[in-house]
């Protein structure tokens, strides 16, 4: 047993009340045992990945994970389950070729999200290699226009939190084609923003907000990305042929999914636990997030079948269309404030299925001394990073002064290895390190509740 003091700021609590810790550790133990020995979000993620598959919002495959979670989550006996109506973006990316003229040469890509096609017969330019985005300005107009632009600049290997890297590489992803586009290129290829040096190309979304013109833009394969820097090095005149037959649609009415527990004491007072429900087109979406869906439903329903009564109201959230423009979270944010709803504790998990590591603390300072009292609860179970900050995309949707928001943190080394490609499958995902993740964030819910912390 040990003894804990609870910070001033709880508010039911008297400050500095002395608790006995031993039957939280006993439940917190227990949470950890049924997550790892039934395996409940495990088998969920391989109907997600298996059944269900790939599921960009706007899609048939988002329609039928819309059914999936809704049937789900009907049968473990939350209060309330209902569909929350988003419009959300429809985009299909057909088919891509592009090779380099007159050789042999094979370069795997993708599209990026939301890229326009190129004409019918094509685009047939040369190439100029420019590393990253903030080198365009480095040349003129003429140098670039007509040519197809390569940004081709890798992800830094030497960051050890890989997200720090992501952030800094996925500028020529996002803006790339918008900033070439200035000065004239034909397109846009990029060296796909991941950490393995393999050949499968990411995906990931783009913007065209204050391109002057909308040119198509892809991604190859690390090591195509080497072969087409190579074959430049021989050939700096080459040109490369570009055939890309995507397509916009309307925008088509899609779904976040919630369930929801009344809470027994402070029924006004909500706590949310979610991820996001759809994927990328190109895989399973196993890591990107079906893992934080999962996570997020077997997290609250670990705590229901517990047997613990929760104080406040709790809610998984499964949002639609985090990838592709956040529709979901601003969707529920916006109904959230609409209806005057309070949200005072936030969990996100859209990092990857892997060993659990941490949260990321997105709170006025006595929110985070609040969550940081509670560390050593889950250090027994690897948790041992806390950061001060962002939540996640969704969760910080909701970002208020009244709220604790949370972003689960699992170990990064491996998520962009398969983040946005052809590789997030289910088996990316190790079984252990996902419940360990769905405990980690259930036991979490609960010191929240418990004790009832607010900022
Ligand atoms: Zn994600």
């Amino acid at each position: 047993m040990k003894k804990i003091f609870l910070l001033a700021g709880f508010a039911s609590v008297t400050a500095f009340a002395q608790i006995d810790t031993t039957a939280d550790e006993a439940f917190i133990r227990g949470i950890y045992d049924d997550a790892l020995l039934n395996q409940q979000g495990y088998q969920w993620l391989h109907e997600l990945c298996k059944e269900v598959g790939p599921r960009l919002a706007g899609s048939e495959g988002a329609e039928r994970a819309v059914e999936w979670a809704q049937e789900t989550l009907d049968t473990l006996g939350f209060d309330r389950v209902y569909l929350q109506p988003v419009e959300v973006p429809h985009w299909e990316r057909g088919e891509l070729s592009v090779a380099i003229a007159g050789s042999s040469i094979e370069l795997n890509a993708c599209a990026l999200g939301g890229s326009v096609p190129t004409p019918e017969e094509g685009i047939t330019a040369e190439v100029i290699e420019i590393p990253d985005v903030d080198d365009l300005k480095n040349y003129t107009r003429e140098d670039i226009e007509g040519k197809v632009v390569f940004f081709s600049a890798p992800m830094r290997q030497t960051y050890i939190n890989t997200g720090s890297a992501y952030g800094e590489a996925v500028k020529k992803r996002h803006t790339g084609a918008m900033e070439a586009s200035k000065y004239g290129a034909a397109a846009v290829i990029i060296r796909s923003v991941t950490t393995r040096m393999d050949d499968a190309p990411h995906t990931g979304s783009m913007t065209y907000e204050g391109a002057e013109e909308r040119i198509p833009s892809i991604a190859l394969g690390y090591q195509s990305a080497d072969r087409l820097h190579n074959a430049l090095q021989q050939n700096p005149a080459l040109k490369v042929n570009m055939t890309l037959t995507s397509q916009w649609f309307d925008p088509v009415m899609s779904y976040n999914v919630i369930g929801e527990i009344v809470g027994s004491e402070f029924p006004d007072e909500i706590a949310v636990v979610g991820g996001h429900l759809d994927s990328w087109d190109l895989a399973e979406g196993a890591q990107d997030d079906g893992a934080g869906s999962v996570q997020s439903m077997d997290g609250l329903f670990l705590l229901m079948r517990s047997g613990y009564e929760f104080k406040r109201t709790h809610r998984v959230v499964l949002y639609m269309n985090e990838e592709f423009g956040l529709d979901g979270a601003r969707e529920y944010a916006r109904v959230a404030q609409e209806t005057g709803e309070r949200h005072v504790i936030g969990i996100e998990s859209d990092g990857g299925g892997d060993v659990p590591r941490g949260f990321s603390i997105q709170s006025l300072p006595s929110g985070v001394e609040a969550v940081e009292s509670f560390k050593w609860f889950l250090e027994p179970y690897g948790l041992r990073e806390y950061s001060i900050g962002w939540s996640g995309a969704d969760i910080g949707q909701l970002r208020n002064d009244d709220a604790i928001l949370l972003g689960y943190r699992a170990d990064s080394q491996r998520y962009f290895d398969y983040h946005h490609a052809p590789t997030d499958v289910f088996e990316s995902i190790n079984a252990r390190a996902l419940q360990l993740g769905a405990a980690s964030m259930a036991s979490m819910l609960y010191l929240l509740d418990k004790y009832e912390v607010r900022p």
